[in-house]
């Protein structure tokens, strides 16, 4: 499916950037899972942590938190008013001999909330070297050490879903900003 590049932008820092390689080289080939921690203001994510799920299954294509522990992770967030939940991230890797992307899975889309942030890091094994760079479907991409990264980000506009409808035509590409390896 092809996404609609909307006006958002996504402020990654050095740590969130780290936090996405690290967690889904760690795992590789399955699947990582974690939590965005920042805040939003109208036209831009700010995320400043990126926390992976300890306790989530693991599987090539499905992923599950219990709700219990979602709960715990919440309640201790109240405790920092200036941190909130803003969003999930997951890794896509290669299935059989198909390569990874970043487009989201149905999977993937039902499971989204209607204000959250979705980012999605696609890793492929590449043996040569590519600078990262911004991408014009705002995406950011390039290589580590074999690796090679897709990073997108994407969000429901919030005049589109006020009525708590999730239409997946509706999803946009956020522009994702990562002055760290992308100057
Ligand atoms: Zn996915």
């Amino acid at each position: 499916m092809a996404m609609r590049r909307g006006d958002i932008e996504v402020f990654l820092s050095e740590n969130v950037y780290m936090g996405l390689i690290l967690s889904s080289v760690e795992v590789y080939k399955k699947e990582c899972f974690g939590l965005l921690l920042g805040y939003r203001t109208p036209q831009k994510y700010i995320v400043e942590h990126a926390v992976p799920y300890q306790s989530a299954k693991r599987g090539h294509k499905w992923i599950e938190l219990r709700s219990d522990k979602w709960k715990v992770i919440q309640e201790v967030l109240n405790n920092f008013p200036k941190l909130d939940m803003i969003g999930d991230f997951h890794s896509h890797t290669m299935y059989r001999d198909v390569k990874a992307d970043v487009s989201l899975s149905e999977d993937d889309i039902i499971h989204m909330q209607p204000d959250e942030l979705q980012i999605v890091i696609a890793v492929n094994e590449n043996r040569r070297s590519m600078p990262w760079t911004s991408n014009p479907d705002h995406t950011i991409s390039g290589t580590i050490n074999g690796f090679y990264f897709k990073v997108a980000a994407y969000y429901f506009p919030t005049e589109e879903n006020n009525d708590g409808k999730r239409d997946p035509q509706s999803l946009c590409m956020a522009r994702i900003v990562c002055p760290f390896v992308v100057g």
